[in-house]
């Protein structure tokens, strides 16, 4: 057990230290709301906290732990008394759940999402809900209405969105790990631009359950957190089959540690075999010179230690955009129909009848990106517009998923950017949604394919903000691709760095 803090232990060393009594949940969940309550006002990453209902989650787990002795490490998803953020779109039984909109400003979920629940299970601990775009939409976290985040390592710039919030929580040791969604990048895209790893799994895997609906075609939940070993242990506590959803995949039980545990060899090339593509389409104008030396050089480690490199072509990645801006607004369309200010969330103080009262309620409640997508969704999906746009984007969405399926006939996981650039400043893109939709190039089309992409820290731009690297696996191959960015991550420390001044003289 490293002589540090516990903000810097990674999940596995956290059990540990739970379990040999050598910190107890109460004290770690105090310690962590005694940072919230230094930085959350700069930094705005939680919409939510309670500390009355995390500590009686943190007792309840000092008691289990007292009573469970034996179990000593090795843990594979071992996050008893662990304080984890929740991202706000997940339903958490007597907790606000907002999901970053005045819609639901007020609203108290009557039940656990299966993501939390599965955290409650494991006797994980909720220590608050975290900002996000509105509904998810957005890429930059400024949609939300509670206000945009703060990314960690410089106040003026974004943290990525839409799970900006669980992001920035993670960098800021602010919790112990967090979950996000990702529709179109949300979960890869924060991660990149606030230094931390995060993984999409495939479609499927994780439950929908609870979670509140932007585009169901698209979206899954995930795990975010400062490596890819915590990862793994995140991950298996939040995959498995729920009847509940009804696109939820029923497979065998998966240890997504079970590549990271096995190769404990000292080879000083535990990649050799490893075969990793790199799509031409995504080293093609549009990408900042930083990140493009960021990533190449992370292509010559993973070369070190032991892959190869093919270079490959995804063609049609470049009509994701347009093909995603079709079909996750339709999706979001319909979804949204359910906040009509009668069965819960906001309604208009005046209104002359039902019709006037749907219409102020959502006037009102939703934002200005949110009525864009309805309308857009709308329009795409109305008589006339539908074979234009909606047919024609689902016949895309299949090519996209064809040339995935053609590349990993070549190798075994994509590698590229995660995002264009580093973090850009707060405002800069607000009037341009064309703009801001074009930061999403290079995560959309893995959601597209329902495949599973993640994000891991690859170093710093000029502007000494964060670069990730984007590692694109086949269906179902989360463990390796966890243990290909474990493998990265013990033979550098970007996945360590940490931001300035995050840490005062006192600890917090
Ligand atoms: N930026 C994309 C959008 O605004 C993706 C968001 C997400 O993944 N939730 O739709």
């Amino acid at each position: 057990m490293p002589n540090q803090s516990p903000l810097h232990f990674s999940l596995r060393q956290l059990s540990s230290a739970l379990h040999t009594k050598k910190i107890s949940s109460v004290e770690l969940t105090q310690m962590y709301l005694e940072r919230i309550a230094v930085h959350n006002s700069t930094l705005n990453v939680y919409i939510t906290t309670n500390a009355e209902m995390s500590l009686a989650q943190a007792r309840h787990a000092d008691a289990r732990l007292a009573k469970n002795n034996s179990h000593a490490l090795p843990v594979i998803s071992n996050l008893t008394g662990i304080p984890i953020a929740q991202k706000d779109i997940f339903c958490a039984k007597d907790w606000r759940t907002t999901c970053g909109s005045k819609m639901l400003e007020n609203f108290i979920a009557p039940y656990d999402a299966h993501v939390i629940q599965q955290f409650n299970e494991a006797g994980a601990v909720n220590l608050g809900k975290t900002n996000m775009d509105e509904f998810a939409m957005g890429s930059s976290n400024e949609t939300s209405y509670f206000g945009a985040v703060k990314n960690p390592w410089n106040h003026d710039v974004v943290p990525g969105g839409s799970s900006g919030g669980s992001a920035a929580a993670v960098a800021a040791r602010l919790c112990a790990a967090a979950t996000g969604t990702d529709t179109g990048g949300s979960i890869r895209q924060p991660a990149a631009l606030c230094g931390i790893s995060g993984i999409k799994p495939t479609y499927g895997v994780v439950s929908r359950y609870g979670m509140i609906a932007f585009a169901s075609s698209l979206d899954q939940a995930g795990p975010m957190a400062r490596s890819a070993e915590d990862l793994a242990l995140m991950l298996n506590t939040m995959a498995g089959f729920d009847e509940r959803d009804s696109t939820s995949l029923q497979r065998p039980p998966e240890n997504y540690l079970r590549d990271i545990d096995a190769k404990q060899s000292s080879s000083s090339q535990p990649l050799s075999g490893l075969r990793i593509g790199l799509p031409q389409e995504f080293f093609a104008d549009g990408l900042s010179d930083d990140v493009a030396q960021a990533v190449a050089a992370a292509i010559v480690e993973y070369q070190k230690l032991g892959a190869t490199v093919v270079n490959i072509s995804l063609p049609n990645s470049k009509l994701s955009i347009p093909v995603y801006y079709v079909i996750a607004p339709a999706e979001a369309s319909s979804n949204l129909s359910r906040f009509d200010g009668v069965r819960y969330g906001y309604r208009a103080k005046e209104y002359s009848d039902l019709t006037d009262m749907y219409q102020k309620s959502r006037a009102q409640g939703f934002g200005a990106e949110v009525k864009r997508r309805i309308m857009i969704g709308t329009y795409v999906l109305s008589h006339g517009y539908y074979d234009a746009y909606y047919v024609q984007a689902q016949k895309i969405r299949r090519l996209i998923a064809q040339d995935f399926d053609h590349a990993f006939k070549q190798c075994d996981v994509i590698m590229g950017p995660t995002t264009p650039s580093t973090a850009f400043k707060l405002g800069e893109k607000g009037d341009d949604p064309v703009q801001m939709y074009l930061s999403d190039i290079y995560t959309i089309a893995v959601n597209l394919a329902g495949l599973p992409g993640m994000s891991i820290p690859a170093g710093f731009g000029k502007n000494k903000l964060p670069i990730g690297l984007q590692i694109i696996g086949n269906y179902f191959s989360e463990a390796q691709m966890l243990n290909v960015a474990h493998c990265y991550q013990q033979a550098t420390d970007w996945h360590v760095r940490i931001p300035p001044n995050i840490i005062n003289d006192r600890g917090l």
